[in-house]
């Protein structure tokens, strides 16, 4: 039996679960037991493999946004979605932006306040380093990669997303990973790549060097508005991005 606090704890966590899975409902997001959906397309035994034994594994067949055959889908799915408190503020969700079978994805933390406004991830000072780096560095298009971020709504005053936002946002970025299959994913900045890693290692020891990312290559490298503040590590970005480049060559092969 519970008592005192303990039971004023347990009625806290029912009270947040309930919370928690009427906001999914709301969503259109229900759970349901693996393996007992009909006319399982070949999109989802893809999630099965790259998602396996994560958050978006136990959703990847159990709702509409899950099911999404392609991104245009998937974004209706997660309609005005209000899984987490970030919906309060916003002004519009920043899904992602570019090619839908892109080899190389950029992934970053959040939107900040033009990227809300203008409902597209990386359009402020920072987005237009990072335009720089894809066309002037890398000589390709904007429209050629692929570029979104760990959470789609901004967070108040640009603070960190908290655990329980990237709980419940993470899984859409998973299954935008899944649709794309890029075959290099570019992490930008402290928060993506230890989100994406599931490391507390800085990012300073982190990047430069290959991880994986559910089998998919990932480098991690700094964040641009981080070089708004630190030219001098431009240097360093620009080492990890022609490793990027010498991989999508096959120059490593
Ligand atoms: S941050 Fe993600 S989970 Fe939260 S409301 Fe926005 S889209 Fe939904």
């Amino acid at each position: 039996m519970f008592q005192g606090s303990d039971a004023e704890e347990v009625a806290a966590m029912v009270n947040s679960l309930r919370r928690h899975l009427q906001r999914r409902e709301r969503a259109g997001i229900r759970v349901t037991a693996r393996g007992n959906m009909k006319g399982t397309s070949s999109a989802t035994t893809r999630d099965e493999n790259l998602l396996s034994g994560t958050e978006g594994d136990l959703f990847s067949d159990a709702s509409t946004a899950f099911q999404s055959g392609s991104l245009a889908e998937l974004r209706a799915a997660i309609g005005d979605c209000q899984l987490c408190k970030l919906c309060a503020g916003r002004t519009h969700i920043v899904f992602g932006v570019g090619n839908p079978q892109a080899k190389l994805m950029f992934v970053g933390e959040g939107p900040g306040r033009d990227e809300d406004l203008q409902g597209e991830p990386f359009v402020g000072r920072a987005g237009q380093l990072l335009t720089d780096i894809i066309t002037k560095g890398m000589g390709m298009k904007r429209e050629d990669v692929y570029i979104a971020n760990v959470i789609k709504c901004r967070p108040p005053e640009n603070r960190n997303p908290e655990p329980d936002e990237v709980a419940a946002c993470e899984p859409f970025l998973k299954k935008q990973i899944d649709l794309i299959r890029p075959q290099i994913i570019v992490a930008l900045g402290k928060f993506a790549v230890q989100t994406l890693l599931q490391s507390k290692v800085p990012i300073s020891k982190l990047r430069g060097n290959w991880h994986s990312y559910h089998g998919i290559k990932l480098m991690p490298t700094f964040h641009p508005a981080y070089l708004l503040r630190n030219p001098a590590d431009k240097k360093l970005v620009w080492e990890d991005i022609k490793k990027v480049l010498s991989e999508m060559r096959g120059e490593n092969a």
